[in-house]
């Protein structure tokens, strides 16, 4: 199966503070079992964009999305999202493994804008609009769904 993968869950270090997600990764074994036998395409949909490594920390807020100093980067992230989009049209990609909780990858939760750690119900920029666009989004805590999904449709 094609998957879409956020690119700091496979150790790229793209994040804001420059580091990676692996550790988010709980199941180590079955993460590396579900890369090594699907056809996997990366991407860091906000690094997509041309923001910096390092960059600020940024949260959404009224459906839009801002740095700690308050900076809009709304359009980046939308930017990200459509890159994100593109590839999975392209290659014909149906379903994405992304990093949760982030403002552009997060799935169903998201922090809610003040930067001080609250989870929302929500969903990062990308995640969304691939979610708008029938793609089945998975991230680094529900891998055990995920295989089950790819068992079951591959
Ligand atoms: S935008 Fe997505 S891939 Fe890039 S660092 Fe954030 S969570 Fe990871």
């Amino acid at each position: 199966m094609k998957i879409l993968i956020s690119s700091c869950l496979l150790g790229e270090r793209v994040r804001y503070s420059g580091s990676d997600s692996s550790s988010s990764i709980k199941n180590r074994d079955l993460f590396e079992e579900i890369i090594s036998s699907n056809m996997i395409f990366p991407i860091c949909p906000e690094v997509s964009s041309g923001l910096p490594i390092p960059r600020e920390p940024a949260e959404q807020k009224n459906n839009k999305v801002y740095t700690i100093s308050n900076k809009d980067l709304t359009k980046q992230f939308e930017k990200g999202a459509n890159n994100a989009l593109e590839i999975c049209i392209k290659n014909q990609i149906s379903v994405a493994l992304l990093k949760s909780k982030s403002p552009s990858c997060g799935n169903n939760k998201v922090y809610d804008g003040t930067f001080t750690s609250t989870l929302i119900e929500g969903n990062g920029v990308t995640a969304k609009l691939l979610k708008e666009n029938s793609i089945k989004i998975f991230d680094e805590t529900s891998l055990e769904e995920l295989k089950e999904y790819i068992n079951n449709n591959f």
